[in-house]
């Protein structure tokens, strides 16, 4: 886990986002941030391993089963992060408004290389989720899928 490709993408005198550090925390946090940067997209953040693993959600992220989202990963963020709203000003990475659009805690049900399983308790998304990374994806390595997973019979 390291947050230097996030630190090296900002300049902190220029932009509200937090600096940051790595978080001994065993917290189990997430957050959805709607960011309106030149696409419109949907931030997804899990608060794992001291830092908040992060995906690029294009669309609005499903509330029911029977929707797949791209989600491109992106690079660790600090958990500070996951109270950031506001506007990261125009000539910043990312320049936009940034509304958290969702958050809550969450259950960790699995947690492998390619493929996270959680149950979200949040506002808006409830309910048992998988982050899963087809392979071989047309949108290349950092393309992964969200979705809500069917309840179990
Ligand atoms: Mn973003």
């Amino acid at each position: 886990m390291s947050l230097e490709k996030y630190h090296k993408k900002r300049r902190f005198s220029k932009t509200p986002e937090p600096k940051g550090a790595l978080s001994g925390k065993k917290q189990k946090r997430f957050v959805v941030q709607e960011h309106h940067a030149r696409a419109l997209h949907y931030d997804f953040r899990l608060e794992l391993g001291g830092v908040l693993k992060s995906w690029a959600i294009p669309k609005v992220p499903p509330k029911t089963t029977g929707i797949r989202r791209l989600a491109m990963q992106t690079e660790d963020h600090p958990v500070e992060y996951i109270n950031f709203a506001g506007v990261i000003p125009e000539g910043n990475y990312g320049a936009g408004r940034v509304i958290i659009w969702d958050k809550g805690e969450f259950n960790l049900e699995k947690n492998k290389r390619d493929e996270i399983i959680f149950i979200l308790k949040g506002l808006k998304l409830k309910g048992r989720y998988i982050l899963i990374k087809p392979k071989g994806s047309r949108f290349g390595k950092k393309a992964w899928l969200f979705f809500k997973m069917k309840e179990q019979p």
